[in-house]
């Protein structure tokens, strides 16, 4: 394999460090165009230094003097803001993006980056949630990958490598059920933001790991594995795994399952998704069948955990509702992650926000733009931010 030149978009987030340690440890086959980061501009200059990138971004404009000056001995090109980002995205240097960066600001790059017919490595769902049909169309037409990094999404495309026309009867999606499992309203009424950012098993930014308390990522997740593998909606089923040994599931139409296992460490799929079609060698800690274990199954309990209820219902209308119902949970977490409101309150606020905000079924990238920013607006009126 020739070495992977990679852009890592987000490179100061949970996603983006782990990607990090996957390149320093295989100096061979990556090395790193570009990084890019919103505020942690210490990082990213630690970073730059680390691996010679050639390109950094800093988003916070303010930032952009320090850091020039921090790197201001080396060959390190430095860029600034939304403009800074796009320019990036669209060098001709780099063979890879990996797309990192959190919510709805990832999708812009991402979409230059397909214009501009570089792979994708894809860990930002709220790209697909947002405009998987208009993403997934350009993707075809200028012939690029796009290669999922969501653990879920990634245990599915491994099942699916070999499978040529064969087809999809359901994919499985399983879902820990975050730190909150078993609990009911009464419960989760009262929790407040630094119990809900203890996920069980998995270590990650800040916005996940509340999406998952609330299972509003496992809805992201079904819309982004709607358009990854151009599924149906009831081709996608939940199911709660508490262990997150299985991390997804194929069933064929000859009704054979096939599933992708291992620890739950986000290294995995990333260092899958930048290596495809090879697999590499790494000293991951591996799962022991020997050891006394249990791997439980459950239905997801959909009258306590709404938010994934509303995605449901989000993606079987289509159109720019997931739009929609993305840019309020944005909101809506944000605000609980302030102590604005309370944790059962992100759900109110997301629905409120889908009842309010009028349908487009077939919108156009303007059509999603304004409605991410009427979304957002709305929802924020409902709780002063
Ligand atoms: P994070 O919050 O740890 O990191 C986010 C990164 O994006 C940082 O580098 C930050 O500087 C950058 N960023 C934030 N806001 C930005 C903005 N407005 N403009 C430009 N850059 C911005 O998030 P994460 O946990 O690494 O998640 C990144 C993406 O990967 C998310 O879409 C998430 O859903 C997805 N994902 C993460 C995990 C995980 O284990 N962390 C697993 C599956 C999928
Ligand atoms: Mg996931």
């Amino acid at each position: 394999m020739t070495q992977k030149r990679i852009a890592i978009f987000g490179s100061t987030g949970s996603i983006g460090t782990q990607a990090i340690e996957v390149i320093a440890a295989n100096p061979n086959l990556f090395s790193v165009e570009v990084l890019t980061a919103h505020t942690n501009d210490e990082l990213l200059v630690q970073q730059a230094l680390q691996l010679n990138a050639n390109y950094v971004v800093i988003g916070d404009e303010k930032k952009y003097q320090s850091v020039k000056q921090a790197l201001a001995n080396t060959p390190t090109k430095v860029l600034a803001g939304e403009k800074g980002l796009e320019e990036a995205a669209a060098l001709d240097s780099y063979d890879m993006m990996l797309a990192a960066i959190v919510g709805y600001a990832g999708l812009k790059p991402t979409l230059q980056a397909l214009e501009n017919n570089k792979t994708i490595a894809l860990a930002n769902k709220e790209t697909l949630v947002v405009a998987g049909e208009i993403v997934m169309k350009k993707a075809v037409e200028k012939r690029v990958p796009i290669i999922p990094v969501d653990s879920e999404h990634s245990a599915i495309f491994q099942c699916l490598v070999g499978e040529g026309r064969n087809k999809i009867d359901k994919i499985i999606l399983t879902a820990s059920g975050g730190p909150f499992l078993g609990r009911k309203p009464n419960f989760l009424v009262n929790v407040k933001r630094d119990h809900a950012l203890q996920h069980p098993n998995w270590s990650m930014g800040a916005k996940i790991t509340i999406d998952s308390a609330t299972l509003m990522n496992k809805g992201l997740e079904m819309i982004e594995a709607k358009w990854l593998f151009n599924l149906e909606p009831n081709q996608i089923q939940v199911v709660i795994h508490p262990q997150s040994i299985i991390h997804s599931m194929v069933q064929f139409q000859d009704g054979s399952i096939k599933a992708q296992m291992g620890l739950p460490d986000m290294k995995l799929p990333i260092q899958y998704a930048m290596a495809f079609p090879q697999r590499i060698v790494n000293n991951f800690p591996r799962y022991d069948f020997r050891k006394p274990n249990t791997l439980s199954f459950d239905e997801p309990d959909l009258r306590t955990f709404r938010n994934l209820a509303l995605a449901i219902d989000a993606l079987h209308k289509g159109g720019n509702m997931p739009c929609v119902l993305n840019a309020a949970n944005e909101i809506a977490v944000y605000a609980f992650l302030r102590n604005r409101i309370g944790f059962l309150d992100m759900t109110e606020m997301v629905e409120r926000t889908l009842q309010k905000i009028s349908f487009i079924e077939n919108p156009t990238i303007e059509e999603l733009f304004e409605t991410d920013a009427e979304s957002r607006n709305f929802a924020a009126s409902l709780v002063e931010l």
